[in-house]
């Protein structure tokens, strides 16, 4: 047992409910007002790598000062993932829906919503365009309709493993969609997705209920997913909450509960966690929410990265540049790039964020792939395409970066290295490329294994010399 279970109301029990929404509010009141020894322990437990307890997050939820909580956040995640961000792509397949959820631009009921479902030509197409840019890892997306079955979504996932453009081709496919049962699991898990996303979008049962309509209105389907994705044999699960439904500070320590959950029952926690704000969507009437300010969101995302420290913390272009550039110091390990939201909109080559009928939400951060690349070089960050471990069959890979005593020196700093000077060779413009390999230069002289920095000098250069997919 690598975690040791805590005690709840509600007992740990595989494929059953867990969250008593009474035992997290009473964690947040009886550390309201938390005293620097009581923050002073929980960042002391955090930077020495241990998984924070329920209290101790509510204590970093509840502290009276940022500063030192966003500095610890700073240093874990230097610490833990060292200087590189993991680039990926949403690809939206389709979007009709049964549910009606009242923030969705996708809900049923709305009829402004212009609905599309991409044909297998159709998703070639995209996959090709996405390519061609220098995407290596997506994410397919889906509304919940009878038509989008585990059995049409693992056909959708084969035909993106099948499409190359060139030397380009998608290394990982990841999904966000509906729950599914443990047979609808091993569909999609033989078809060879990486991660299985989905949000809980609130842990409070009563919030949740005044939101969604449909079969997504079964609270507890939704709540045990992971268990039977976990089940039929997918262990990288992705968690998130929207915030901006329910008070987010109770909704961050959910998502704690829930890794605790996984925890005890399967000895695994999330390989990723998401934090959506919500943001305008077609006749989505905005008065009735909860908005999350930037401040309380980046003490939030700083607290999941000391909460839960080998858990990837992804950030979509729901947020915009200048917050993500920030966010990328203080947490954020993942982050979108080029986004389209369109169905199809990568290869008609509409702008993003221009038809709110035709996407599911307004997107914020409409920097093309390229530019964002530029920014993130700019920041001293390497923009990693890598998926080395999950294709090596070094599995778990965020809980062994985490875990193994320099796995990021010798794996994930080198690969991302690799997988960058991939991107330069093949998809950069000339002015790119120098910057690219300037940043490139100076990380491989800051390798303090001797060893390694000849084995990646040599790789390296037989990226120059035209050689792809080299990884260690
Ligand atoms: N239909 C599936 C579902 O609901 O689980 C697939 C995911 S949905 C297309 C992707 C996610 O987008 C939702 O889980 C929700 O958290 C988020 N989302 C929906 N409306 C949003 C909005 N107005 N602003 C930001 N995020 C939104
Ligand atoms: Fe449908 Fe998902 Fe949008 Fe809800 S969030 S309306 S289930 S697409």
């Amino acid at each position: 047992m690598l975690f040791t279970p805590q005690k709840y109301s509600i007992a740990d029990r595989r494929g059953e409910p867990f969250i008593d929404p009474d035992e997290i509010r009473n964690t947040l009141k009886i550390t309201e007002n938390p005293s620097p020894a009581d923050v002073g322990e929980a960042l002391a437990a955090a930077m020495n790598l241990q998984r924070l307890t329920m209290r101790q997050t509510a204590v970093l939820l509840n502290a009276h000062d940022s500063e030192n909580i966003l500095d610890a956040a700073r240093r874990l995640k230097k610490h833990v993932y060292g200087e590189r961000i993991v680039i990926f792509a949403p690809l939206y397949i389709g979007n009709d829906c049964v549910n009606n959820c009242a923030y969705c631009g996708f809900r049923m009921s709305n009829k402004e919503a212009v609905r599309r479902t991409l044909e297998r030509k159709e998703i070639e197409r995209e996959v090709r365009q996405l390519e061609n840019t220098g995407q290596k890892r997506l994410i397919l997306v889906y509304g919940e309709h009878p038509r989008y079955s585990a059995e049409y979504i693992a056909e959708t996932v084969r035909t993106v493993y099948a499409t190359r453009a060139g030397e380009g081709r998608i290394n990982r496919v990841n999904i966000n969609a509906a729950p599914f049962d443990v047979e609808g699991f091993r569909t999609v898990k033989e078809a060879g997705i990486g991660t299985y996303q989905i949000f809980q979008e609130s842990y409070d049962p009563v919030v949740y209920a005044r939101f969604h309509k449909g079969p997504k209105a079964d609270f507890n389907y939704r709540l045990t997913a992971f268990d039977r994705a976990i089940e039929a044999g997918i262990d990288d699960v992705g968690m998130g909450v929207l915030f901006g439904l329910g008070d987010w500070r109770y909704e961050a320590l959910a998502m704690v509960r829930h890794t605790n959950h996984l925890e005890a029952c399967f000895n695994i926690g999330p390989h990723t966690i998401s934090f959506p704000r919500i943001r305008n969507a077609s006749g989505v009437d905005t008065a009735a929410l909860h908005p999350v300010s930037d401040d309380d969101f980046v003490r939030l995302v700083a607290v999941l990265r000391l909460a839960v420290p080998y858990a990837g913390l992804i950030l979509t272009a729901r947020e915009p540049a200048q917050l993500r550039n920030r966010l990328i110091e203080s947490g954020v390990s993942q982050i979108d790039a080029g986004t389209n939201l369109e169905i199809g909109g990568y290869s008609s080559g509409g702008d993003a964020g221009q038809c709110l009928e035709r996407e599911q939400f307004e997107l914020m951060d409409t920097r093309t792939l390229a530019d964002t690349i530029d920014e993130l070089v700019a920041q001293g960050q390497i923009p990693s395409f890598c998926t080395a471990c999950y294709r090596r069959g070094r599995t778990g890979e965020h809980f062994m970066q985490f875990s193994t005593e320099g796995h990021i020196k010798h794996f994930c700093t080198p690969n991302a290295l690799l997988t960058f000077a991939e991107y330069l060779e093949d998809y950069a413009t000339p002015d790119a490329r120098r910057r690219g390999w300037e940043l490139i230069g100076r990380k491989l002289a800051a390798l303090d294994d001797g060893q390694m920095h000849v084995r990646v000098s040599e790789l390296l250069a037989r990226v120059r010399t035209g050689e792809r997919d080299v990884m260690i």
